[in-house]
């Protein structure tokens, strides 16, 4: 029995871009641009020598400031209770947002066991973010760029005990 990861966290954080190099497939789409409408995508992954089920949250991309938090929270919640362990990702680039707060009181309330992500953290200009990230309360950020596939391999020190 293998387990199942979650990747939650507000839009354009770079969930789907993690999802696809760890599927392999262009089963989520990545955009630039917010507008596409989307739900929550499941796909078998591959890290190292773990195989597991990864899901990605999306369907958020298009909600409006007053429909946003409803359907974040509803998606994010469906997905934390598919989950045996969710990824919670947040932009280092960025730093902490309120919408990142909200979403960190839902897994700290919620999620059996919560990996905390700092994603887009190739380079310096991501060091302030990842250090803010310690205030959320989750432990210590993983340094992850998604898009270089940097900090994979300390991801997948952290999902092999639970393989
Ligand atoms: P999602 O909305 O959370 O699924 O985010 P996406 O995966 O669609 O990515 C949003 C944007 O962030 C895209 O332009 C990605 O190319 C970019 N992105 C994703 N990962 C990284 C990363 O590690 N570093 C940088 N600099 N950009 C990234
Ligand atoms: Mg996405």
């Amino acid at each position: 029995m293998s387990f199942t990861l979650a990747i939650v966290g507000r839009p354009n954080v770079g969930k789907s871009t993690l999802f696809n190099r760890l599927v392999g497939k262009r089963l989520a789409l990545v955009d630039d641009q917010p507008g596409v409408t989307r739900d929550l995508r499941e796909g078998a992954a591959r890290l190292g020598d773990l195989r597991f089920t990864v899901i990605d949250t999306a369907g958020l991309e298009d909600a409006t400031d007053d429909s946003l938090q409803g359907r974040m929270r509803r998606l994010t919640e469906r997905a934390v209770d598919m989950a045996d362990v969710c990824l919670f990702m947040i932009d280092a680039r960025t730093g902490i947002t309120p919408t990142d707060q909200i979403f960190a009181e839902i897994l700290r309330k919620r999620a059996k066991h919560v990996i905390l992500a700092a994603n887009k953290a190739e380079g310096r200009a991501a060091d302030a973010g990842v250090i803010e990230a310690y205030s959320l309360g989750l432990g210590e950020p993983l340094r992850l760029s998604a898009e270089h596939g940097e900090g994979l391999g300390d991801l997948l020190a952290e999902l092999m005990p639970l393989a």
